[in-house]
C-alpha cells in the first residue's frame, strides 16, 4: 500500500476546514470497518486519511426541536443500548442487531453505514421508513436533505468530497411510529442481506395512514416502495390487501441474479418480508 498522511482533527469545525483545504485528495475514516478493507486493496490511496471517529460533535443521540438527532459517529452498539432509540425508534435496534458481529457493531458507525451506500446496508430501510433526513456540513455551510436523496447508486452518495455527514434526524412526526425491520441472509449471523425491509404506519379509524415501506439489497440503492404504499394508504386493514402490497413491492425492485440467490428467489423474499414488516407494524399500532 502506498503511504498516506493520517490526521485526526479534534473538532467538527477543524475537520470541515481541513476537508475544504485537502479535498479531493482526502478520505474520511470513521469506524474503519468498511474503509480499511477498501484501503488495503485499492490502488486509489488518498494523500490523506482523516480520522473523525473521536469528534465529540458527531456523537450522541438527543431529542431536539424537530425530532431525534443521531450523531453520524454513533456506533451500532450505542444505538442498540440507547433509551431514546428504544422509546422512539425501536426498529432501529432490530436493524443494528443484525449488523456483523459484536466487534463490527462496536466500531462501525451509522454515518459510515449510510455513506458506504451498499444496497444491502441494514440501517437504511428503517430510517427511510421513518422519513429520516441527514445534515451535511461543508465549507459553504449546512444543508439538510432527505435520506433517500443521499443515496445515488451502489457505493455512491450525493456527498461532495469536502463534505461531512454530521447527523441523522428522525422527524418529530415519526417518533414512536409503529415500525418493523426484517432481514434475510444466508446465515443467521454475519451475513449480508439478500433482502431487508422495513415498514412504518399509523392506523386511523381502522385504516392505514402514512404507510412507508422500504427495501434494501434489491435495487441499486435502498428504495421506498411508493406503489405498494399508495395501494394501501387510506384502506381498511385487511390481510389480503397486505399480501397484495407485498406483490406490488416486487414490481418496484430490480434484484440481481447471482451465486448467492436467484432473482426469482429474491422476489419471493421481497413479497414475504414486506408483508411481514407491515403485519408486525400493525400489531404494534394503537387501533382506534
Ligand atoms: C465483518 C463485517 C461484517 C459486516 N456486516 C454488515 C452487515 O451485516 N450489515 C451492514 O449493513 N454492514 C455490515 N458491514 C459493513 C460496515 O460494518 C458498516 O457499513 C459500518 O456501519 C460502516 O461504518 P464505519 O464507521 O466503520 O465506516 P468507515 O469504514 O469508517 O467508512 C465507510 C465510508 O463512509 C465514509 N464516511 C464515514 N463516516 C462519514 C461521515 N460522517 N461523513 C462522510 N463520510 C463518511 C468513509 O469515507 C468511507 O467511504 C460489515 C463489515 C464487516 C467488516
Amino acid at each position: 500500500m502506498r503511504p498516506f498522511e493520517f490526521i485526526k482533527p479534534d473538532s467538527e469545525a477543524s475537520a470541515i476546514e481541513l476537508l475544504g483545504k485537502l479535498s479531493p485528495n482526502v478520505r474520511i475514516l470513521a469506524g474503519g470497518t468498511d474503509y480499511l478493507v477498501d484501503l488495503k486493496h485499492t490502488a486509489d490511496v488518498p494523500k490523506t486519511v482523516m480520522d473523525i471517529s473521536r469528534l465529540p460533535e458527531l456523537k450522541g443521540i438527543d431529542e431536539v426541536d424537530d425530532g431525534l438527532r443521531i450523531g453520524a459517529g454513533v456506533t451500532h452498539t450505542e444505538i442498540m443500548q440507547n433509551p431514546l432509540i428504544k422509546k422512539y425508534a425501536p426498529a432501529m435496534i432490530h436493524a443494528a442487531h443484525t449488523i456483523g458481529a459484536v466487534q463490527t457493531r462496536n466500531l462501525g458507525t451509522i454515518g459510515g453505514n449510510l455513506v458506504t451506500c451498499v444496497p444491502s446496508m441494514d440501517s437504511g430501510p428503517t430510517l427511510v421508513a421513518l422519513d429520516a433526513e441527514v445534515n451535511i456540513v461543508g465549507k459553504d455551510g449546512t444543508r439538510r436533505i432527505s435520506l433517500t436523496d443521499l443515496f445515488v447508486g451502489p457505493r455512491k452518495t450525493s456527498l461532495k468530497s469536502n463534505e461531512l455527514l454530521t447527523e441523522i434526524i428522525i422527524p418529530k412526526r415519526s417518533l414512536g411510529k409503529p415500525a418493523n425491520f426484517y432481514k434475510f441472509g444466508l446465515r443467521k449471523g454475519q451475513a449480508l442481506a439478500l433482502v431487508n425491509a422495513a415498514s412504518s404506519l399509523w392506523i386511523k379509524g381502522g385504516c392505514f395512514k402514512d404507510l412507508r415501506i422500504s427495501i434494501g439489497a434489491v435495487a441499486p440503492v435502498v428504495i421506498r416502495c411508493l406503489k405498494a404504499e399508495k395501494y394501501l394508504e387510506g384502506k381498511k386493514i385487511d390481510e389480503k390487501l397486505v399480501k397484495e402490497a407485498g406483490n406490488i413491492a416486487v414490481t418496484e425492485a430490480k434484484p440481481i441474479d447471482d451465486f448467492r440467490a436467484s432473482q426469482s428467489y429474491r422476489n419471493d423474499l421481497i413479497a414475504v418480508l414486506v408483508t411481514r414488516t407491515i403485519n408486525a407494524a400493525i400489531d404494534l399500532a394503537d387501533k382506534d
